[in-house]
């Protein structure tokens, strides 16, 4: 056999691999808006219970107007990175306008949070330094974190003794500056991040904190700032990464949000910065447009908060075993892998559009349905979903 042949058979043996074990994923074409509800190529007017679209701007009218008014008149694309011919007036005064709503100095526009992560810990760590992770932290985490120099330290998930221990650890072994990074909501349970004793931690070993907080600008906090809104310890973050693609608008880009010098120094040297194209006009304008909503009033956010606390009681009163927690990602136990698979099946199958995750992408036996909640869902949509989970929950035995 010719070695590119068996290139690709190795390829085919490998998605095979894949398929077997049951981890293959297929992408369900919608063909509609993001939406409470969507349509699915052979299915319409499906609830969705599982995008990031926490705000429902994602299909808002201001949201779209902006972006189509952009498009006319900045239009479709920089063809440029934003050193080079890629920065327009707007992309300034998005960075400022995100700086003034997480309470930081200065924040700096990627293609996408996780070019954020891919491009922080390299410009900021050397050798000489050590950087701690939360264990659970977000791909885009890990993957910038290898690419940097720095000694890596991992803490059990969300455990504030062993994360004592990694900067006990780090002090130990002589780090010059320590970064501890968490994400802010974890996704796969909605656990919020200790932050306020982080920091304190943070603050006796004297290290840097820095937080991910992809699932939760726009919401998380009284005025939706985010995690550190919530927990209390609004302006003292030393770095935060974001996303647009979530809450925020939906579309794409993300960012770093961290005092001036650091943000300065970002842009000249993160390579994911340098070296990739700047975010699309009418995603700057709409973004902008996002952050008038977002801050005008709590409207959206409360409405988020309510739908997910409704969803919630209405799981825990059926009898699902539903994680605690007060994030609109409610996990839905159930353990096995098939259960979870043949929960979400049946799901569909009454109009309701839910994801089963298990093994490897959660620990074995917490296989889960994940339910994210946005605010944008009716009551009556809420309802009709809660039905179908009654009905699905009791075929399948997993409430009485
Ligand atoms: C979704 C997510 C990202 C990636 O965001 P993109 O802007 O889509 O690249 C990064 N970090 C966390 C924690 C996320 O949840």
């Amino acid at each position: 056999m010719l070695i590119a042949e068996k290139f690709y058979e190795n390829v085919r043996q490998e998605l095979h691999g894949i398929r077997v074990s049951g981890l293959y994923k297929s992408e369900r074409i919608i063909t509609t808006m993001q939406g409470s509800t969507i349509d699915t190529e052979g299915r319409s007017r499906v609830i969705n219970l599982c995008s990031n679209n926490y705000l429902g701007l994602s299909s808002h009218p201001r949201v779209l107007k902006a972006a189509s008014d952009a498009l006319i008149e900045r239009g479709f694309g920089m063809s440029s990175v934003r050193f080079i011919c890629g920065t327009q007036d707007a992309h300034r005064e998005l960075e400022r306008r995100l700086s003034r709503f997480l309470g930081t100095e200065d924040t700096i526009l990627y293609g996408s949070a996780f070019d954020a992560n891919g491009g922080l810990f390299e410009t900021l760590l050397s050798a000489h330094d050590a950087v701690i992770s939360d264990e659970l932290n977000h791909a885009s985490i890990i993957d910038g974190v290898r690419l940097c120099k720095a000694a890596r330290y991992r803490y059990r998930h969300n455990d504030m003794n062993d994360l004592e221990s990694q900067l006990v650890a780090a002090g130990d072994a002589g780090a010059r500056f320590t970064l501890v990074f968490t994400d802010g909501v974890f996704s796969m349970d909605g656990t919020i991040a200790q932050l306020a004793k982080i920091r304190e931690l943070c603050d006796k070993y004297g290290a840097l904190l820095g937080i991910d907080e992809s699932h939760a600008s726009g919401f998380i906090g009284r005025t939706g700032r985010g995690t550190h809104e919530h927990r209390g310890v609004f302006g003292s973050i030393d770095i935060i990464t974001g996303t647009l693609g979530k809450a925020l608008g939906g579309a794409s880009g993300g960012f770093t949000s961290a005092k001036k010098e650091v943000v300065d120094l970002l842009r000249q040297r993160s390579r994911p910065y340098l070296f990739s194209n700047s975010v699309a006009p009418s995603i700057v304008r709409a973004s902008l447009e996002v952050l008038d909503i977002v801050e005008a009033d709590s409207t959206l956010r409360d409405r988020l908060e309510a739908n997910a606390r409704f969803f919630r009681k209405g799981l825990e009163s059926l009898g699902f075993a539903v994680k605690s927690g007060e994030h609109p990602i409610i996990p839905v136990m159930v353990y096995d892998a098939a259960i979870a698979q043949r929960l979400a099946a049946r799901l569909l199958d009454l109009g309701v559009y839910v994801i089963g995750f298990f093994y490897p992408v959660v620990p074995k036996d917490q296989a889960r349905v994940r339910v994210q909640l946005s605010a944008s869902h009716t009551e009556q949509e809420l309802e009709d979903a809660l039905a179908a989970f009654r009905v699905a929950g009791k075929e399948l035995a997993i409430i009485p």
